[in-house]
This record gives C-alpha cells, sequence and structure tokens, in this order.
C-alpha cells in the first residue's frame, strides 16, 4: 500500500504496488506537473502519487488555474 502524502488515505497503486496485468488507475487521470507533487502541502522530497480522490482534485484544481491565467 502507498499513503498519500495529501490526507493520509491508504491506496494502491500500480507504480509501487504492483497489481500483475491491472494498469495503475492514475493512468486514467492526466498527469500533474512534477511541481505538484512537492510543496507546502505534501512536503519537500520523496515525491509519491496522491490518492485518486486527491489526484482529481488537483488535477482540477491545476485545470483551473491554467484557464484562469489566459
Ligand atoms: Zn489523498
Amino acid at each position: 500500500m502507498s499513503t498519500c502524502k495529501r490526507c493520509g488515505a491508504e491506496f494502491a497503486c500500480g507504480m509501487t504496488d504492483l497489481y500483475g496485468d491491472e494498469p495503475c488507475w492514475c493512468t486514467q487521470i492526466p498527469a500533474l506537473p512534477r511541481s505538484a507533487y512537492v510543496g507546502p502541502d505534501t512536503g519537500e522530497g520523496n515525491p509519491s502519487c496522491f490518492c485518486p480522490q486527491c489526484l482529481r482534485t488537483l488535477v482540477a484544481t491545476q485545470q483551473k488555474s491554467a484557464t484562469d491565467g489566459q
């Protein structure tokens, strides 16, 4: 199991917790820039996956901020 750095939830990630032939659920979600994985919310160093709920939230936030900047 992996632990979400944002909310502490435990989840399985195909990158670290091998599913066998199953692709990781995170392949269904657009990738975040690396900068999203470090910072006040997540701490420095050791970038790691977020749980499905947080990853969707972060992707939505990234997309919103990108749209607002135009
Ligand atoms: Zn989370």
